[in-house]
């Protein structure tokens, strides 16, 4: 993209199995990422159609700094969620952001469903769709290898991008595998390849791209370089990693244990990041175009054949994985979360859902409200065996429990009860139970997401209930993630990458205009977003807050309902301002 002002965009027809490359929207309007995406699905989503309309567009979009800068190693996916039939965007780091911009394209459109299981292979001058049937079943390590084997060449910048079980079964938080360690986890994006009959995507990024002339570009390529890698911010990452987190939350009656029912607990002692770093890590990894190196990796020892034979595998781990393995569903041993998670990865899905809804399901199984005909596997807190039988019967929707289950938590409440203690916050809840913004932010916020704003932290900073002050940094907040998400930069980079300095680094490639218009693009990319979840049927004034969130009492002391429900409906009403108008009920598109 970078010296022309509009987007080469790669459509692919995966019905007609071809594709065309055409010139899309203004790159000084829109930037990238976010922006892109939601551009895109305005041009080509179909609305008020159901999310498995097979013509419903998958969207991967890179931003204007990929792969000129380090940590510009996001892919924006903008898709119809088969979560909550709207709009939704996630992000994955990997190689596929490079691997795109080696490609020489701004972004991919996938349309349409293949009449056999595929797998898209793009580099820069190839493009086919090749059938693989005898991959649909396969799970996602399987899958890998054998894709790895079949498509091999270009390994530097190739991206593999695979689906599993729960993908191709239609679970409504069925995740997309990137490159063995990233994932487009949460809302669904890989249910939406499964209904497109697409198992795997390759991307070859074969071309090399020109970098700018002259000192500028150079100079300013190493300030940040030495920024990122010398910051204590940033080399907090690289050490314990995000599980860092996981003690001092414990300790602020900020992290969710046994399905919300407690926020601290002493089990944590076998589940915090020092544990898993003493007892667990093997190295530290990272995403291409990335000096920092977050991805924890531990080794995860199983016993097979005989007593004393053993196999290793590898197990990325993270804060919101152990959270969601971990503390909620009362496992308290790091080499057990381990295990946890390598299933859960096995088979495809959002390891937040899966953990949320199985904490769930355990303690309505206590309740007695669905029984072990429902559930099959003896589920109990702690019970390490059964979550891994029931992980299966999930990814694989092999009752009609599951089946609900793996259409959301609140599908299933809503059918069995126990609605009020359904950790769902727009979907499963991330692993904050903070106080009353963070559960309003992630109710309401564009990706129902921890990462939409730092709600979180605005909590654990702040004793006053000032709603004016509250609504403003959501507003606020999201508007500087926007920035960045339309770069597409990792969020982790965000105290470095300021305006300034993105604007500095537009210029230095050759973004003038755009570098000069940022909060402007912002604001744009705010709106443009917001209206896609509206025009999508998202009203964010129906949405409610479980009653077991009213419950919680963090370090600060018992949630207050009353500032909860002032701040969620203040926030809704800026949302539907910020979109330019009221939600559209849903309605059929007219062709
Ligand atoms: S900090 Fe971590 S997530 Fe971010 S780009 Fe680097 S390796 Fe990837």
């Amino acid at each position: 993209m970078s010296n022309e002002r509009t987007f080469r965009i790669l459509i692919i027809h995966l019905n007609e199995g071809r594709g065309e490359v055409v010139s899309f929207g203004e790159c000084d309007r829109m930037g990238g990422g976010s922006g892109l995406a939601a551009a895109l699905y305005d041009a080509y989503g179909l609305h008020h159609e159901k999310a498995h309309h097979p013509d419903q567009p998958l969207i991967f979009a890179i931003g204007p700094l990929t792969g000129y800068f380090p940590l510009m190693s996001k892919v924006v996916c903008g898709f119809k969620s088969p979560y909550h039939d709207q709009y939704a965007e996630s992000h994955a780091g990997g190689r596929m952001a490079l691997a795109l911009r080696f490609a020489g394209f701004d972004a991919i459109v996938i349309r349409g469903r293949a009449a056999a299981p595929s797998c898209i292979v793009v580099g820069s001058h190839r493009l086919q769709v090749d059938d693989v049937h005898h991959l649909w079943g396969v799970n996602v390590f399987t899958t890998g290898k054998l894709l790895r084997k079949m498509y091999s060449g270009h390994s530097g910048h190739r991206s593999i991008l695979r689906i599993g079980p729960a993908g191709e079964n239609g679970i409504a938080f069925g995740s997309i595998n990137v490159d063995t360690c990233r994932h487009f986890g949460r809302l669904g994006a890989g249910s939406v390849m499964g209904g497109k009959n697409l198992k795997a995507i390759v991307l070859q990024g074969d071309e090399t791209i020109a970098l700018p002339e002259g000192k500028t570009y150079a100079k300013l390529f190493r300030a940040i370089y030495e920024d990122v890698t010398s910051t204590p911010q940033m080399r907090k990452y690289h050490d314990l990693g995000t599980p860092e987190n996981l003690l001092p939350l414990n300790e602020r009656k900020s992290l969710p244990w046994r399905n919300l029912q407690q926020t601290s607990d002493p089990g944590i002692e076998g589940i915090s990041g020092e544990r898993f770093a003493e007892e667990l890590l093997l190295r530290q990894t990272a995403c291409a175009g990335c000096p920092v190196g977050c991805i924890h990796m531990g080794m995860l020892r199983e016993r097979f054949g005989d007593e004393h034979e053993y196999q290793y595998r590898q197990v990325s781990y993270d804060y919101e994985p152990i959270f969601a393995m971990g503390s909620m569903l009362g496992v308290t041993r790091a080499g057990e979360v381990l295990a946890l998670l390598d299933e859960v990865e096995r088979v495809g899905m959002d390891v937040m859902s899966t953990g949320v809804s199985l904490a769930w399901a355990t303690e309505a199984l206590e309740k007695g409200i669905i029984g072990p005909d429902e559930t099959l596997a003896s589920l109990a807190f702690g019970k390490t065996a059964a979550y891994i039988e029931a992980i299966h019967h999930l990814g694989g929707a092999c009752n009609d429990f599951y089946r609900l289950l793996g259409q959301g938590t609140l599908v299933a409440a809503k059918h069995y009860g126990g609605e009020d203690y359904a950790c769902v916050l727009g979907q499963e809840m991330a692993g904050y139970a903070t106080g009353e913004v963070f559960f309003v932010a992630q109710s309401l916020g564009f990706r129902h997401s921890h990462l939409d704003t730092g709600g979180y932290s605005y909590d654990l900073k702040h004793d006053d209930k000032d709603l004016e002050k509250a609504v403003r940094f959501l507003i606020e907040d999201e508007r500087d993630r926007c920035l960045l998400n339309s770069m597409v930069s990792c969020l982790f980079a965000r105290g470095v990458y300021k305006t300034e300095l993105l604007a500095e680094a537009l210029a230095s490639i050759g973004y003038k205009k755009l570098a000069g218009d940022l909060e402007g693009l912002a604001a744009r990319v705010q709106e443009a977003r917001w209206q896609q979840r509206l025009k999508t049927g998202f009203d964010p004034s129906a949405i409610k807050i479980p009653k077991r969130f009213k419950e919680v009492v963090t370090s600060k002391g018992s949630i207050d309902a009353a500032y909860l429900n002032a701040l969620r409906e203040a926030y809704a009403k800026e949302i539907v301002a910020l979109a330019g108008g009221v939600p559209t009920p849903a309605k059929a598109d007219v062709s």
